[in-house]
């Protein structure tokens, strides 16, 4: 209820995605209203001119957003806006209008909108992928050129220019490749859960984040104050005077905490009884390994490759991805760095690579089995991988694997590709592991087999949950069941670490339930050897695990694997760290 001159603030509640607090104005990433009506106009020189002007504007907004990506987040990541300058540029566009304008006489918005949809409907019924993406393309820059034309504000993500929330429906990952880190300083969407990519986005850009709130962009009106609490996974619109003072204490708080745990940087990562685990971060770009050294990470556990795919026009090269390796690898010295081969597919697409539509995408073609079907795109990774493993410390893993035939098969197509680089004098190491991750549970309840024929396990608790619960991981209404303690889940982790240490092989995780604060001291009595997360929750992990005994640990799990449910094993590891 409101009474009268007093705004009560509103609290709207959704999924945790990335932790920390933010106070700032919204950002409502919605599409601006670009009412477009035809005028008679007496002058076409005067219109000429205001499309020129407009075409100016919109030019030299692009040119800013290509330098300012490029510094902050690599050439790739450029090359969206790269093509929608190239579309402004282009005469067959622009002639067309200027002709229009001229012949007709009508207004530069009315000839623009025109000429526009007419490109844009004659690309968007072409068979192939790469000429519909360029309609989008038309439609981006002409929103762009007719914002300018009417007066009216883009909303664009490179755009920015002060500190926001961004407000959203959802995110796409090559949305999240945009983001600004100097202003966006959080965000929070309709959609989504705490495992959809735009949160692990969130995470590993280390900025707030609550995703899969169902409705917070019918709340929110454009420039509203929010507090944004990515630790409870609430947002705060209108807030208080007392709710900022609140927050902006907490957030003093975590600052300070953060402040404590950085004194952990340099050091191992070693229980109370000096049993040593490794704590890696997980990567989706060459330019993360920067946070994830200053985080203290001992190795990143996982590269997600497909990254360096997106938020692009077209396949990155061979030479393109070896330099993307050779960077990390250097940048890590002789510390393990699993890069994971290209695992597309799910909710994680290609604009340039038409993938048609499935029933259950996540049950789909994606990741090995897409590789294994389009091997001159598997193979051309694959040698920017060994030719980069002269660099560093590289581990090889192949995502998604079901079947033993399957990592066969990639790991032969491997060697033929070793072979023939080195056929063509090309130095490879002969240092480098290949291993792959467990997400499917028949790989897992098969672990005994792979283990003999892998160098290594990463376990992907992100897919290997919701296969095993059969929940949908994007899919807020069945997240309940969305459950990384339940012990049908733990059986199946412990079964793949035994199977890996019965045949001396290491066993990692890089799903996000490593970096889970409940789930680390099961894990580690599970002898669990590798915890690869989100490389803000690594310092956190190190104070965590200097606290807990590896032999006290160990000790639990009998009692752990006779549970029947995940509330039953969440509040016996409640009870048991309140006890160290
Ligand atoms: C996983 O499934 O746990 C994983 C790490 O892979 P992704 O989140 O990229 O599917
Ligand atoms: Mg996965």
């Amino acid at each position: 209820m409101r009474e009268a001159g007093v705004t009560m603030s509103q609290k709207i509640t959704g999924v945790k995605a990335s932790a920390g607090i933010a106070i700032g104005k919204a950002f409502l990433l919605t599409t601006p209203d670009l009412q477009i009506n035809t005028v008679a106009i007496e002058e076409p020189a005067n219109e000429i001119q205001r499309f020129q002007e407009a075409l100016a504007r919109a030019k030299n907004d692009l040119e800013g957003i290509v330098l300012r990506v490029e510094q902050e987040m690599g050439t790739d990541h450029a090359d969206i806006f790269k093509a929608h300058l190239l579309v402004l540029e282009d005469p067959e566009l622009v002639d067309t209008v200027k002709d229009k304008i001229t012949s007709e006489k009508i207004n530069a918005e009315s000839a623009l909108n025109d000429v526009a949809q007419g490109f844009i409907g004659l690309f968007e019924q072409m068979d192939n992928e790469y000429m519909r993406e360029r309609a989008a393309d038309i439609r981006d820059v002409t929103k762009r050129v007719l914002s300018y034309l009417l007066g009216v504000p883009f909303a664009g993500l490179g755009e920015l220019t002060e500190e926001v929330i961004i407000v959203a429906d959802d995110l796409t990952p090559s949305d999240t490749a945009q983001l600004d880190r100097r202003y966006v300083k959080g965000f929070v969407t309709d959609i989504g859960g705490r495992t959809s990519h735009s949160a692990i986005m969130a995470r590993s850009l280390e900025i707030p984040a609550v995703v899969g709130t169902q409705g917070i962009t019918r709340e929110v009106q454009q420039a509203t104050l929010i507090i944004l609490d990515g630790h409870e996974g609430i947002a705060i619109i209108d807030p208080s005077e007392e709710e900022i003072a609140d927050y902006r204490r907490k957030q003093a708080d975590y600052e300070a905490q953060k402040a404590e745990l950085a004194k952990l940087v340099n050091d191992k990562t070693v229980t109370l009884d000096n049993h040593h685990v490794e704590l890696a971060a997980n990567i989706g770009s060459p330019e993360d390994v920067a946070g994830a050294i200053a985080n203290g990470a001992e190795g990143v556990g996982l590269f997600r490759t497909e990254f360096l795919y997106m938020g692009r026009n077209d396949f990155p090269t061979e030479e393109e991805q070896y330099l993307a390796y050779k960077h990390v690898l250097e940048h890590m010295g002789d510390r393990p760095v699993v890069i994971r081969t290209l695992d597309i597919g799910g909710d994680k697409h290609l604009s340039y690579l038409a993938l048609p539509e499935e029933m259950n995408p996540f049950l789909g073609h994606r990741a090995i089995r897409l590789c294994l079907d389009n091997q001159e795109l598997f193979r051309t990774q694959l040698r920017a991988l060994l030719r980069a493993s002269v660099h560093g410390n590289l581990k090889i893993m192949f995502p998604m694997i079901a079947t033993l035939e399957e990592f066969r098969q990639a790991k032969a197509i491997l060697e033929e590709e070793k072979k023939s680089l080195v056929n063509r004098g090309i130095v490879v190491s002969d240092q480098y592991e290949v291993g792959m991750m467990i997400e499917i549970p028949a790989a897992a309840l098969m672990a005994d087999q792979f283990a003999r024929e892998v160098d290594f396990f990463s376990i992907g608790t992100n897919d290997l949950i919701q296969y095993t619960m059969a929940a949908d991981r994007m899919n807020e209404k069945v997240a309940y069941l969305y459950q990384p303690y339940h012990p049908a889940v733990l059986r199946l982790l412990h079964n793949v670490i035994k199977a890996g240490h019965a045949q001396n092989k290491w066993v990692g995780m890089c799903g996000e339930m490593a970096g889970d604060p409940i789930a680390i001291p099961i894990l580690l009595g599970m002898g669990l050897d590798e915890f690869s997360m989100s490389a803000g929750s690594i310092l956190p992990a190190r104070q965590q695990l200097s606290r807990l005994s590896a032999e006290d640990a160990a000790k639990q799990m009998d009692t752990i694997l006779q549970m029947s449910t995940s509330v039953q094993v969440e509040a016996f590891v409640k009870e048991w760290l309140e006890r160290v």
